[in-house]
């Protein structure tokens, strides 16, 4: 484990507390270690439960405290290494941490997924009023925890999730966790985390930033991981990875069998794939343009892989036809095609993960650069009583026909996150990646360190690179 510089503050300033009436409280761990009592410092680096577990001899098991070890205040003026968006730069920085809050976790960063989302944060030149670390997801160690966290401990493996879950607001307590209210604009203050040279404040973008040898995470964001698995591929589940599993398996979860579409064969479309194949779809039929990512789609699982620049305007009745059932007898299970927009046919589940090009990309790119059209194929593609997960981000409002649009049954998803719940939903994923059900591993092209985050972000805009993990060795 790294250890925590103090250099700069006194462990013994008020701020540097031990919980009270823990088992693992300054006074039991002096009383009971008789002539082998740790020192503050040593316990910050190791963590009250293992200073504890030393000091007495028992394990940390054995002895777990019902809260968690406390490094509260403790690290103000630690130096950490992060890309910082700042006027119209972009670099690499010395920065000097602050104090973290009571309910914020420190956490060394071991990798952080690159985002589509984020390519213009981190490569776009509009100026950035107040200076920040772009991205919003990450995975590393956890290095200390303010008083009042309970969820993870130090030392603890940790994802910090693109999308948090609390548990306790309105949307966490009804059926819309991806939309956690900590998620919100507003829903917790996103304050500096650190200083410039110069003493400018610098703040983590979505309250995670990611870019950075250190991440400041509120506890609802940090999901604990309690896996061997490397930790590029954990890195994978704080954003698309997670994502595009999640698209066939939590709002309504493939059947075996069923027919499965996913407009787009980026990260998040491949991953979609994988957990179609790992719920064994019967057909899934991938719209893709460029070429080598469709041959990875093939090779993921798809059953059949469409160019949407191919006769695009035939490509909607193309997919109906190869979703029709093997018999049009009514009387035997059978379906008739039905006209227009009230088709019968369609897909069982359809994912849009397509999106609008925030850059011209550098590979065969679809017929539409803002993403709408791939979005109202999407729609028209699922059958009626069949669901639509929509992911990706597009530009402009669309239009759909009201009748068809308000009559034909269709369940729309808008995607954040595909609906995780990123506490119940992680463990589960990963486990599949244990067992190879789903293998994000093989979405990962690349594995740039910090220094080269600019590069490896040009990647993701150009759509060369799908599964982009920024690395900081341990
Ligand atoms: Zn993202
Ligand atoms: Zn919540």
């Amino acid at each position: 484990m790294t250890e925590i510089d103090h250099t700069t503050k006194d462990t013994e300033s008020p701020g540097a507390e031990i919980r009270p009436g823990s088992p693992a409280s300054a006074e039991g761990v002096e009383t009971s270690a008789g002539g082998n009592a740790l020192s503050r410092r040593e316990m910050l680096v190791i963590g009250a439960t293992g200073a504890a577990a030393l000091a007495t001899g028992a394990s940390a098991q054995e002895d777990a405290p019902a809260a968690p070890p406390v490094a509260s205040g403790a690290v103000a003026g630690m130096p950490f290494r992060a890309y910082v968006r700042h006027g119209t730069e972009g670099s690499v920085l010395d920065l000097r941490l602050r104090d973290i809050k009571p309910t914020q976790v420190l956490v060394r960063t071991r990798g952080s997924c690159g985002c589509y989302t984020v390519t213009t944060s981190v490569l776009g030149d509009f100026p950035q009023q107040t200076p920040t670390i772009p991205n919003h997801s990450g995975m590393g160690i956890v290095e200390a925890v303010g008083a009042q966290v309970r969820r993870v401990r130090v030392g603890d493996r940790v994802l910090v999730s693109g999308t948090p879950w609390c548990g306790q607001c309105h949307q966490c307590l009804t059926g819309t966790p991806e939309w956690c209210n900590y998620l919100a604009p507003g829903g917790v203050p996103n304050d500096p985390i650190a200083d410039m040279a110069d003493g400018t404040g610098v703040i983590e973008a979505a309250v995670i930033g990611g870019l950075s040898e250190i991440i400041v995470a509120y506890e609802e964001y940090c999901v604990p991981i309690f896996s061997d698995l490397p930790d590029e591929q954990i890195a994978m589940l704080g954003d698309t990875g997670a994502v595009g599993i999640a698209a066939t398996s939590v709002y309504d979860p493939v059947q075996i069998g069923q027919n499965v579409v996913i407009f787009g064969a980026g990260p998040i479309g491949l991953a979609a794939v994988q957990g179609a194949r790992a719920q064994a779809a019967g057909q899934i039929i991938v719209v893709e343009p460029a070429s080598y990512r469709q041959a990875l789609a093939l090779e993921f699982g798809a059953t059949t892989v469409l160019d949407p620049n191919d006769d695009t305007d035939t490509l909607v009745d193309r997919i109906r036809e190869l979703c029709a059932p093997a018999t049009d007898r009514l009387d035997a299970g059978g379906q008739i095609a039905g006209r227009g927009l009230i088709s019968m046919r369609g897909a069982d589940l359809v994912v849009e993960a397509s999106g609008f090009d925030r850059y011209p990309p550098a590979v065969e790119t679809g017929p539409d650069p803002t993403g709408l059209l791939a979005l109202r194929q999407a729609w028209e593609v699922t059958a009626p009583g069949g669901s639509l997960v929509t992911l990706a981000v597009q530009i402009g409002d669309i239009a759909f026909p009201g009748s068809a649009f308000c009559l034909s049954g269709k369940r729309i998803y808008g995607g954040q996150m595909a609906g995780m719940n990123v506490m119940r939903d992680t463990a589960r994923f990963v486990t599949a990646m244990e067992t190879g059900a789903v293998d994000i591993g093989a979405l990962i092209t690349s594995t740039p360190p910090l220094d080269e985050v600019r590069h490896g972000f040009q990647g993701v805009a150009d759509r060369t690179e799908l599964g982009v993990v920024i690395s900081f060795p341990a």
